[in-house]
């Protein structure tokens, strides 16, 4: 196994998404995680002299793959994706599903099956680097919107990467986190730990200054989607009785009218 540490670029793209490049020195290899937008994935290939080796799909929303065969076509670059929307990808070689694994220059690359937002959706856990790209699945104080799936499968999906070691370094494709924060405050207002971030979040913010990424340990402190066993929420939401499942049912649709 190679060890080596991977160099991770993550630059703003589009109008709240976010690229991510990863680089390992060693193997030569050049990694995208989606590919949001040609010229600004393209800018930091370029500006850093990478060749890029592969994309990594995680859905197929246009904001995820619009690039895919433009990088596909300038760099040759190789496409794995979602097995259960693989028909959606624009140039996908190989697809993968819920915990298979596979290599890229020696780093073992973890699949985890992230439905909800769109019923296919992978997110990727490099386990040697401890990180995660959760794409629209886990955001910074949020999750994502349930478009194809169901809040189950949501719930499930989320319980997934929470059970990931609480150090894991938490990349989500979208800089949501401001409005998120103001949602967690009004499911969540007496959580001292939130209320610290949010004000965290905003001079961040106001420096134009990234909030991602997170990690698994602060967002279960933080973000309400993974916090429905927690007494406070339950007891604001006069669900103290009710299933993990149904409050985080309950949360999601809230957001969705906030
Ligand atoms: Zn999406
Ligand atoms: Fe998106």
């Amino acid at each position: 196994m190679n060890a080596s540490k991977l160099e991770i670029f993550q630059f703003p793209c589009r109008q709240d998404n976010y690229g991510v490049i990863l680089h390992d020195g060693d193997s030569g290899i050049t990694i995208s995680i989606d590919a949001p937008e040609f010229e600004a994935v393209d800018d930091v290939l370029e500006s850093r002299n990478l060749k890029l080796t592969h994309i990594l799909t995680t859905h197929h929303h246009m904001d995820h793959v619009e690039a895919n065969e433009a990088l596909k076509s300038k760099y040759g670059c190789r496409i794995i994706g979602p097995a259960d929307e693989a028909d959606k990808i624009p140039g996908i070689d190989k697809s993968h599903g819920h915990g298979d694994s596979f290599e890229i220059g020696g780093h073992r690359i973890e699949v985890i099956g992230a439905p909800g937002h769109t019923l296919g959706q992978v997110n990727y856990y490099f386990a040697d680097q401890g990180v995660v790209f959760c794409a629209d699945a886990l955001f910074a104080l949020g999750c994502g919107r349930i478009f194809e799936g169901t809040p189950e499968m949501m719930f499930t999906a989320l319980n997934r990467l929470a059970a990931l070691p609480n150090d894991t370094l938490v990349y989500a494709g979208h800089e949501y986190t401001l409005a998120n924060a103001k949602f967690a405050l009004s499911v969540d207002p007496e959580n001292a730990e939130l209320v610290e971030r949010a004000k965290e979040i905003e001079l961040l913010r106001d420096n134009g200054k990234p909030t991602l990424p997170t990690t698994i340990d602060l967002e279960k402190r933080t973000n309400p989607f993974l916090r429905a066993s927690d007494a406070k929420i339950r007891a604001l939401l006069a669900m103290d009785d009710a299933a993990d499942v149904e409050v985080f049912t309950e949360i999601r649709a809230r957001k969705d009218r906030f």
